[in-house]
């Protein structure tokens, strides 16, 4: 039987036939520790169902956070626990290119490297602070929803009882095979094996590219494990993480030392002396997104909703934001002081980030092939990379700084994030991400103090009258007009920009955070 890693759940001959919890996440990956601290954060019963017995990963994944995810994990004052284990790195890949970062309008202005183990570590010691129960080594394997609920089914035998069930189960999601709903898009072109290996000589460092991909093997040593991201180029040493591209296409077939042997001569003409291997996989570049996020009371959220190539280093971090967007909807709907009818809003507001990201994927593929006119391709787009602008806007996009809800027409603000500035409040200095550490709405006063008045949703939103005299600047857009006021939702998303009066901002908070207290 599975057990409990949090102190607060049900456990041993106590514990209920049935056990109830508001929310169900199954799968305690990145999506679903993230999903669990914003759930639990706004005081929802939430529980994790995990298969792993420990928070331990085969083989390193993903390899760091872009701006945007540093970002939401300032927004709730967790961002240093990471910044503290990875590496700072002032730019994003394209093909073999690098593009500078550090002018993007933020604090982050930078990838932070760091493997997935410790960001995964990172996040489930934030949520067992937050006391949400995890049913370790616990598999679901089916369920049911009605009217009122949703039965979960464990491999164990025993059954929970939620209001929703949360599929962050990952890229072969039985939650969402189960719950019946379409995954299409694009078979793999091409399959990669990627290894962490010893070899007795020094093999080639660097990228090589090959027909349908690139080959690369970079320097494994133990610093750069912790770190994450292996640096191609570097010399010297016997440890290696490899990733080589396949001929033929491969899937579904567990690879083998004698896979890696042979894809090394394949490419290099040796195995450089290949002695072992810690860790050997492979993916493709299949592209696929769920058709709907949402069935009733069953949602999806990470790759359970969305795979696709690794290229980009994307995959992880739209499944956190994916977490961050879901949260503290669903949160309300459970309190009741939200209709069901906000978590539309999540499919409406996600699915086209997932589309863009299995787009870019599919580009990076591409252009990454061995072919005359991909190869003209490539240099048409670093010349015009070499522009501010067009490297600006792409990465703005892949650091997920671009994204913009369509809230409707208005101020350039509404539907983007809000930058973190520096305001001055009547209790000092305060950072506008530091406003939003509880998960709870701001309503961002710059004008005249206490010239705002929401008194009936005074106790959902929080109205903090501030002072801020510098610039507004937005990723990929520039400089925009000051506003007067701004209404934050608990993601960090503008959902209302006040001019002159407070036209629409009675809608803005009865569409977010529910009709007026009587
Ligand atoms: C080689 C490689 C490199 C990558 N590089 C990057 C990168 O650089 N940047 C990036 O952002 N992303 C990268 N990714 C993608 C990234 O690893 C995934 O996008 C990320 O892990 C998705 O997180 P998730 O929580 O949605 O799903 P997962 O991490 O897959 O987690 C799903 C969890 O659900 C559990 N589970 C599954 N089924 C059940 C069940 N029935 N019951 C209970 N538990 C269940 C699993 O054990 C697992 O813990 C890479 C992936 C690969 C393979």
């Amino acid at each position: 039987m599975g057990a409990l890693s949090s102190t607060n759940g049900p456990r041993g001959a106590d514990e209920p036939k049935v056990i109830g919890h508001a929310v169900v996440i199954a799968g305690g990956g990145p999506t679903g520790l993230m999903l669990a601290g914003e759930l639990a954060l706004a005081g929802v019963d939430v529980a994790i169902v995990e298969r792993r017995e420990s928070q331990a990963l085969d083989g390193l994944r993903a390899g760091g956070l872009h701006i945007r995810t540093i970002e939401v994990l300032d927004q709730r004052g967790i961002a240093d626990r990471f910044i503290a284990q990875g590496r700072v790195v002032r730019s994003a890949p394209f093909a073999d290119t690098a593009l500078d970062m550090s002018d993007q309008p933020t604090r982050h202005n930078y990838y932070l490297a760091l493997w997935q183990d410790r960001i995964e570590r990172t996040l489930a010691g934030w949520v067992d602070e937050l006391k949400v129960p995890i049913y370790r080594g616990c598999e679901v394997t089916g369920f049911a929803q009605d009217d009122t609920g949703v039965d979960v089914d464990l491999a164990d035998g025993r059954q929970l009882r939620a209001q929703y069930l949360v599929g962050c189960d990952g890229g072969r999601s039985l939650i969402r095979k189960k719950a019946g709903i379409d995954f299409p898009g694009w078979d793999p072109s091409t399959s990669y094996l990627i290894a962490e290996i010893e070899t007795d000589e020094e093999p080639q460092w660097g990228v090589r590219r090959g027909e349908k991909g690139i080959n690369a093997i970079g320097k494994l040593e133990p610093r750069s494990r912790e770190a994450g991201s292996l640096s191609s180029g570097e010399v010297g040493g016997t440890c290696a993480r490899v990733v080589l591209n396949e001929p033929d296409i491969v899937q579904g077939e567990e690879p083998t030392l004698s896979n890696v042997r042979e894809a090394l001569i394949a490419v290099y003409g040796t195995d450089f002396g290949l002695c072992k291997a810690s860790y050997v996989s492979r993916f493709t570049d299949m592209a696929r997104q769920a058709a709907r996020y949402r069935d009733r009371r069953v949602l999806l959220a990470g790759d359970a909703a969305h795979v696709h190539s690794p290229k980009g280093g994307q995959g992880l971090n739209i499944g956190v934001q994916d977490a961050v967007n879901l949260g503290w909807k669903l949160a309300q709907v459970i309190h009741g002081t939200a209709t069901e009818s906000l978590l539309d809003t999540y499919h409406a507001e996600r699915h086209p980030v997932g589309a863009r990201v299995l787009r870019n994927t599919m580009a990076l593929t591409a252009i990454d092939r061995k072919d005359d006119r991909l190869e003209a391709l490539r240099e048409v787009m670093y010349e015009l990379l070499q522009k501010d602008a067009p490297r600006q806007q792409y990465v703005a996009m892949v650091s997920g700084l671009d994204i913009r809800y369509d809230l409707g027409e208005g101020h350039p603000l509404l539907g983007r994030r809000v930058p973190d500035l520096d305001v001055v409040t009547a209790d000092g200095p305060v950072r506008v991400f530091t406003l939003l550490h509880d998960g709870r709405p701001v309503l961002l006063n710059l004008g005249e103090p206490g010239g705002i008045e929401i008194a009936a949703w005074a106790t959902r939103v929080k109205v903090i009258d501030a002072k801020y005299s510098g610039a507004w600047e937005l990723p990929a857009v520039g400089l925009v007009a000051a506003p007067a006021a701004v209404l934050i939702r608990p993601d960090g998303y503008v959902a209302w920009v006040g001019g002159p009066g407070q036209k629409g901002l009675t809608d803005a908070l009865t569409t977010w955070f529910g009709p007026a207290a009587a």
